[in-house]
């Protein structure tokens, strides 16, 4: 069952085998796989339920209910780089894009080489990613609901030799209606809210919306529960208070929350909140001769890997005219008259395999965290880069102009431009960048000195507490991660249920 803010009349205490803190990516997987191999399983979330018939429609919405603190998130460095959340039933998965890839071999290869992980091998995961890919529908969508946008740069591409594959999706009976962001109107997106956690829910589990798990209880180096508060939506001050107890424990929320949770309740391992990396990147747009209307179509749709020796990826990015049109240059009149052009607009993506690692730490008193992340000079050569190979694609597409994400040369005329941009240096603090996959802050190691878990997902400190989200994976992916993410997940449930298991059994 899932229980709203109406069903709670006072304190919570409740008792089960597995507590999950977080039901996005990982803490849903890892809800359901349990719940369904019998355990009582309770997932605890901050946020509220929001549904395809809650929704109106307008992004103003779906930030202010779906996201932590309305989309404001983000790591400070040079430059400040944004990095929203989603905070709600589902996690980020309910306002992500629903773009599906599996770990490429070559991180996998990594992960055993250089950090001695070798139970991550393809064959080991494969089934993982079978299941998970069964249970949220991947599918290939054809090219008309993947919207002219990518069709545009697709041709772009083919003139200069390049590869535009189009996206694997999480999605069923999808229109290509363009929101994904700001939540499904249709239901389409097969994200934890409409897929994991019904299925946890069928199998007996337990989902309290509005709770936020604050400490955790520990004695003797073991986890025996949580504690927290029941949040008011209306208010958002503390109404009652819960305690959960628990024989397991799973922290799952999220790469910018969870270590500076995990600190807050006194853990030490160094490897806790280091290691942060975030796929940083950013959108290039272009003016086309022709109509693109390109917020008919999914808002991600396709990919060009052709520069993925180099750690750079292109991916399709088309947002809402409230968000593109606020980055692109110009005030007013100017601003106005590309804004009356809006439906001749295009706009790509550039994401980054970053090498530099950021840092999470939890701010004074346990109360929220705070990111650091002060990109290298090698991932701002990879980004101009990235702007460089897509502004040419939008060229040889027949662009009228492009408009970089960098402030001091922000529109570039033609081709010829684009060599005196790659000539030209740009300071960090001139450049846009966004990112939204924080991971790695606590990652798998095989002893304490390199990772905060060990390979089965358990605290090297702290018995029976597991961690199960986007922080545990060990490097950046230079893709998508939330197939990873509940691929893994996936692997942590099976290696809790084995420990419960042989917990019951042992004479
Ligand atoms: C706009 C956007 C688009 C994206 N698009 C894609 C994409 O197309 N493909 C892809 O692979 N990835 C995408 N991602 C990233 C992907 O969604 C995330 O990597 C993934 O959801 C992370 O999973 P997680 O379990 O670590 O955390 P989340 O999914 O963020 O879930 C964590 C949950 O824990 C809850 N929580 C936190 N603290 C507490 C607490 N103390 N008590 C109770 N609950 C708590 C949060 O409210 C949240 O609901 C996108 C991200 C964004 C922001
Ligand atoms: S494009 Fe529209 S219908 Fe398809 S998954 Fe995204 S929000 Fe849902």
């Amino acid at each position: 069952m899932i229980y709203h803010f109406q069903n709670y009349s006072g304190n919570i205490h409740e008792r089960c085998d597995v507590c999950v803190i977080g039901s996005g990516a990982g803490g849903a997987v890892v809800a359901k796989e349990l719940a369904e191999r019998g355990f009582s399983v309770i997932v605890l979330e901050e946020g509220g339920h929001h549904t395809k018939n809650t929704w109106n429609g307008k992004p103003a919405q779906g930030l202010i209910n779906m996201y932590r603190e309305g989309g404001s998130t983000g790591a400070l460095g040079n430059p400040f780089i944004s990095i929203t959340l989603g905070k709600c039933v589902g996690g980020t998965t309910t306002v992500n894009s629903a773009t599906c890839f599996r770990t490429p071999d070559s991180v996998l290869v990594k992960w055993q080489t250089e950090l001695g992980l070798d139970v991550f091998t393809r064959t080991r995961l494969e089934p993982y990613f079978t299941r998970v890919e069964k249970i949220i529908n991947v599918t290939e969508l054809p090219w008309n609901i993947l919207g002219k946008n990518v069709q545009i740069v697709k041709r772009g591409a083919e003139r200069l030799g390049l590869h535009v594959k189009p996206l694997r999706h999480n999605v069923r009976n999808c229109r290509g209606c363009g929101t994904c962001q700001f939540g499904c109107p249709e239901g389409a997106k097969q994200s934890m809210d409409v897929t994991y956690i019904p299925l946890a829910e069928k199998y007996g589990a337990k989902i309290f919306t509005y709770c936020r798990a604050e400490k955790l209880i520990i004695t003797e180096n073991v986890v025996r529960g949580v504690t927290g508060s029941v949040l008011n939506p209306f208010t958002k001050k503390r109404n009652w208070q819960f305690r959960i107890d628990a024989d397991i424990v799973v922290v799952a929320c999220g790469a910018l929350i969870t270590p500076s949770f995990l600190r807050a309740n006194g853990l030490r391992n160094r490897n806790i909140g280091r290691n942060l990396q975030i796929h940083p990147g950013g959108r290039v747009v272009a003016l086309m001769n022709e109509k693109v209307e390109g917020w008919k179509g999914v808002s991600q749709g396709a990919y060009i890997d052709d520069f993925e020796s180099e750690g750079i990826i292109l991916e399709g990015i088309f947002v809402h005219p409230s968000l593109m049109l606020a980055a692109l240059p110009g005030i007013g009149v100017h601003h106005k008259e590309l804004a009356i052009q809006y439906p001749n607009i295009a706009a790509f993506g550039v994401m980054i395999h970053d090498s530099t690692t950021g840092r999470v730490r939890k701010l004074p008193w346990g109360k929220g965290f705070i990111a650091g992340y002060s990109i290298k000079k090698i991932d701002i050569d990879k980004f101009k880069r990235g702007i460089a190979y897509t502004a040419r694609i939008f060229f040889a597409a027949g662009a009228k102009k492009v408009f970089t994400p960098i402030s001091s040369m922000p529109v570039l005329h033609s081709m010829n431009d684009i060599d005196s941009f790659l000539t030209r240096s740009f300071k960090p603090n001139q450049m846009e960048i966004l990112a939204f996959h924080p991971l790695g802050t606590c990652r798998f190691g095989r002893s304490q000195k390199t990772g905060a878990i060990n390979s089965t997902g358990e605290s090297f400190e702290i018995k029976n507490l597991f961690v199960s989200d986007a922080s545990i994976i060990p490097t950046s992916l230079g893709v998508n991660p939330q197939l990873t993410i509940m691929a893994l997940s996936t692997m942590i449930a099976e290696n809790i249920s084995n420990k419960l298991f042989d917990k019951t059994h042992t004479p």
